[in-house]
């Protein structure tokens, strides 16, 4: 008999079809059944995979990519490191306009995953020439065959995740799912799923994580921009101070506000409770869901499924040292820091 060698073609086969796996004990007090969609099992360790891929291969579609062509973006982060490994994969140029306030360790790390990384200054404004905006509007002028990826405002983003997160948890749940709960940054994830699963259940409630000091959950009960909402907050990817046209606030229920601290204490307590080891968004989605449950938001038939969008790892010099969270003053009291270092 001859066996078949199991081998993936590579890397970017391994996007999507992300584990659901059932919280028990963080949420032992909790009412209703808790499914976290790991999205930290990308092989790019986050859900900006999936837009990556799927913006990137409808480029294709269209006849705007060739081979050796450019992708440009403005971004540091997941997005950054998605685009950089696609890219490798198939043989496009990637170039990335970063914040010089983003860590050298990110920056090595678009390096590293052969992204021509472009350090723009962070104290200009949106318009000025300088910023990466704009220096990545430049160069995507200037470079023949290059496609701006521009997430915050790509219809594409949205579509990523109604093609594949929705259909995947409406699978996953057998339909079962009552409450889709999901971090807004450029609301790509939380609308692209709300479409699908409501267009399967319009009774599914979709409720947003929102950072305090972001504009969204304002907007979204009044739908006019409110600059007062903003002021600076530590967590990444989460909420923002512009309006994005990814999300689609019409597919959102509503929104719920957590903190900096809250959500880093909740992040560190999925990896002593849950053993996963998930990014400080991940940490916001679940201190989201105790107050949903504290405010009475879900009974005991409720299946809740709430979305980690990335891994913990690139989290280790924030929210998993404990330095910085004793920096922040994040730990109240001298034993809970003692506490704190035991079990990290
Ligand atoms: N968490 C992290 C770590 C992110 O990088 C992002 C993307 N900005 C999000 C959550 C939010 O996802 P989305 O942009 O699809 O709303």
């Amino acid at each position: 008999m001859k066996e078949e060698i199991k081998a993936y073609d590579n890397v970017l086969d391994l996007i999507g079809n992300t584990p659901l796996i059932k919280l028990k004990k963080i949420t032992h007090n909790m009412k209703g059944n808790y499914f976290a969609k790991v999205e930290a099992f990308n092989p790019g360790h986050s859900s900006k995979d999936r837009i990556a891929l799927h913006i990137i291969e409808e480029a294709e579609r269209q006849g705007i990519l060739k081979p050796g062509d450019t992708i440009i973006e403005t971004t540091s982060g997941n997005t950054g490191f998605s685009l950089a490994m696609v890219s490798i994969i198939k043989g496009y140029k990637c170039i990335l306009a970063v914040s010089s306030k983003s860590s050298a360790d990110k920056i090595d790390m678009l390096k590293t995953m052969g992204a021509m990384v472009y350090v723009c200054p962070a104290n200009v404004s949106a318009d000025d020439p300088r910023s990466y905006y704009e220096v990545a509007k430049r160069l995507h002028n200037e470079t023949e065959g290059s496609v701006y990826i521009n997430q915050y405002f790509n219809e594409l983003n949205i579509e990523a995740h109604y093609k594949t997160t929705g259909p995947e948890i409406w699978e996953q749940t057998a339909g079962k799912i009552t409450h889709l709960v999901a971090c807004s940054g450029t609301g790509g994830t939380i609308s692209g799923t709300a479409k699908f699963l409501k267009e399967q259940n319009p009774e599914i409630k979709v409720i947003g994580i929102d950072a305090y000091g972001s504009v969204l959950q304002k907007y979204h009960e009044t739908r006019e921009f409110d600059s007062n909402e903003i002021y600076p907050y530590r967590i990444e990817g989460l909420g923002k101070n512009l309006i994005p046209t990814a999300t689609d606030f019409d597919k959102i229920d509503k929104f719920e506000k957590v903190t900096d601290e809250s959500s880093a204490h909740t992040a560190r307590e999925l990896a002593n409770t849950e053993g996963l080891f998930v990014g400080y968004t991940s940490g916001a989605a679940m201190q989201g869901l105790k107050q949903l449950d504290e405010e009475g938001e879900f009974n005991e038939e409720s299946n809740i499924v709430v979305i980690f969008p990335d891994h913990g790892s690139r989290y280790m010099s924030k929210i998993y040292n404990d330095d910085w969270m004793n920096q922040q003053g994040f730990f109240d009291t001298e034993s809970e820091l003692i506490e704190q270092i035991e079990y990290v």
